[in-house]
């Protein structure tokens, strides 16, 4: 029986019916096939009669204004404030995931705040915010929701930025980043081996999403990597990611390494030490990216960006604050004229490195409640 929340059943589309009765949801390559009220593995992905449904449209887990690098993102719309949300569920099966709270919850009491996209999108102008962002857990598994709050933004002159992992099948993929101004994608690791038994997952389909944005999409994006001690770190896999990334889609890609801490299942496995992704930093810069950095650390050298034509540093970061700024208002070096690849438009933003929880209701007349199977665009 699947349990619903009020309005927050929504018919979906990428799905197919199975000669032997059941139905294969085809949004991510997972392919869960379905029998009658059965859930996907990432749990919001449901059967629901002869049809799968989204069963989080409308709900979320909470939401914040985070600094746009915080997400991480470092050459979009740099200093601006984001209002970040998530749902519940997740897709992959990742042992050391860093939102376990939400991307594996399996209550829906989980997605206390009721938003419809129109709501979220007046919120976020109201607000300030230059982005919203889809985070927390992956957004492709709602990507019905997500599209209806990413075109209410448009209307409202506020972008939108996917934080996802990739792992996700064609069509979707096509029809969900047409909505999206920018993402962050987790690049988890560089062997099929670690996606297989650390994720449940596998790294081809997310390699396509990285080489679909580059080569068909307008879409800003910077890739992460989470280095795992004894896991991913190597310098030979680094080097190997990086070499692919600047043979396949570019030296402008920021890459970021961030520091792993012990979660979830991985709670034995130590932190990441700071040299490790300085040298991951490194490895790249040595390999042709021009936008290396570290995350999850205090390191203003490591996190700061410099201009790939003269040296020189066009914008320092101390943890997720500007502390200062070299670029002219369209991003070119104010020392070289060098053009600095992003999303660059006038002076920085001034939201510094500020979290500030967002309680929706206070931000809207009334609390909505969609129609039931309608979304409310
Ligand atoms: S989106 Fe969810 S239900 Fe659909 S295939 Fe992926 S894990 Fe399964």
């Amino acid at each position: 029986m699947i349990r619903e929340l009020d309005g927050s059943v929504h018919p979906t589309h990428h799905w197919h019916r199975l000669d032997d009765g059941r139905v294969q949801c085809d949004v991510c390559p997972r392919a869960c096939k379905l029998r009658e009220g059965q859930r996907g593995l990432c749990f919001v992905r449901a059967r629901q009669g002869d049809r799968v449904v989204l069963t989080s449209y409308g709900r979320s887990s909470g939401f914040c204004l985070d600094p746009i690098e915080k997400k991480p993102l470092n050459h979009f719309l740099p200093g601006t404030a984001v209002l970040s949300f998530g749902t519940a569920g997740c897709n992959l099966a990742c042992k050391f995931c860093q939102n376990w709270d939400m991307s594996k919850s399996r209550e829906m009491d989980t997605l206390a705040d009721a938003a419809s996209p129109a709501s979220l999108a007046e919120a976020a102008a109201g607000l300030g915010a230059r982005s919203v962002a889809y985070t927390y857990n992956d957004p492709v598994i709602f990507l019905e929701y997500a599209m209806d709050v990413a075109d209410a933004c448009r209307e409202r002159g506020v972008h939108s930025v996917a934080v996802t992992a990739g792992y996700v099948c064609d069509a979707p993929r096509r029809e969900f980043f047409a909505h999206m101004d920018a993402a962050n994608v987790d690049l988890k690791a560089f062997t099929e081996d670690f996606y297989r038994k650390i994720c449940g997952g596998s790294l081809s389909p997310v390699l396509d999403t990285l080489l679909y944005l580059r080569h068909e999409t307008d879409v800003w994006f910077e890739i992460t990597t989470l280095l795992i001690p004894d896991h991913n770190d190597s310098s030979r896999e680094i080097e190997a990611l990086s070499r692919w990334v600047v043979d396949h889609l570019g030296p402008d890609v920021p890459l970021h390494f961030t520091a792993f801490h012990p979660d979830w299942k991985m709670r034995d496995t130590p932190p990441t030490p700071p040299a490790t992704l300085s040298r991951a930093r490194e490895i790249a810069r040595a390999n042709g990216v021009r936008y290396a950095f570290t995350g999850n650390v205090h390191d203003p050298l490591g996190s700061s960006t410099y201009c790939h034509g003269c040296g020189e540093l066009l914008i320092e970061r101390d943890w997720y604050a500007l502390s200062s700024w070299n670029l002219t208002d369209d991003g070119h070096c104010r020392y070289c004229g060098t053009a600095c690849a992003g999303v660059f438009a006038g002076p920085p933003g001034q939201w510094g490195r500020r979290r500030q929880p967002v309680r929706l209701a206070d931000m809207v007349p009334h609390r909505w409640t969609a129609p039931r199977g309608q979304s409310n665009r």
